[in-house]
């Protein structure tokens, strides 16, 4: 068999041990990575809600100034009605009256506000507890890696001494091309051609004259679907 290829398998068994050894530590840690994107989405709704209160302060500053000065004019006038002549007083009457209602409208609009308020109150303190509980998830997901990597540390550092001794033996070309296929197709750069005829990695047809030519492993064979190496045999089970 070619050389190089017959290390490539020996290295393949090796690198699939590891992927397997680690299957739980990448589960967790996806995971992981999306509990952390569940806390930048509800950080940035939270912010949104926290912007609105800040634009409440301001609007119900200025509703407040308004009801004191209409407040203030208001007395004026209703002392202005005990003062003047009886000629003038419809007339202050009907300005009491205009400054009323006005009032009215700042205070149902103050009302109003305040409501909102508490919604986005309510709101905020939701999404903190929410992020707390993720943070807490995240937390126990960490200690159960940090479990898991000790547990299998002398395992892992054992595999990965043989593929040290495994790589000495395979040519820089093949096993540039090797590493780049396992880490983009999950951690499986070569398979074989199934009994059917197909790439057991992305399940094309491989031509059989090309069948023929895997079977002789004379030579490099790469699947022109997903750019693993091609071989016979199904030696990873
Ligand atoms: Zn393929």
């Amino acid at each position: 068999m070619f050389e190089d290829l017959k290390w490539l398998i020996e290295l393949q068994k090796v690198d699939r041990a590891i992927y397997q050894l680690t299957g739980e530590e990448r589960t967790i840690d996806s995971k992981i990575t999306r509990l952390n994107s569940e806390i930048e989405e509800l950080t940035l709704n939270k912010l949104k809600s926290v912007r609105k209160q800040k634009e409440y302060f301001e609007d119900k500053e200025s509703y407040q100034e308004d009801i004191l000065d209409h407040e203030r004019i208001l007395g004026q006038k209703k002392s202005d009605l005990d003062n003047e002549k009886k000629t003038k007083k419809e007339h202050i009457k009907r300005e009491v009256k205009k400054l009323e209602k006005a009032l009215q409208v700042f205070q149902d609009k103050l009302n109003k506000l305040d409501e909102e308020n508490h919604v986005l109150e309510e709101d905020i303190t939701d999404k903190e507890e929410k992020i707390e509980e993720l943070k807490k998830r995240i937390k126990s997901k960490n200690t159960k890696i940090n479990k898991i990597a000790k547990t299998n540390k002398e395992e892992i550092e054992k595999l990965n001494r043989k593929k040290k001794r495994i790589e000495k033996k395979i040519r820089k070309p093949f096993l540039n091309h090797y590493y780049r296929i396992l880490n983009i197709r999950n951690g499986i750069a070569i398979t074989y051609v199934t009994p059917d005829g197909l790439c057991n990695g992305c399940k094309i047809h491989i031509p059989y004259q090309f069948q023929q030519k895997i079977k002789l492993s004379e030579d490099y064979n790469i699947c022109e679907g997903c750019g693993r190496i091609l071989v016979t045999d199904n030696f990873l089970d």
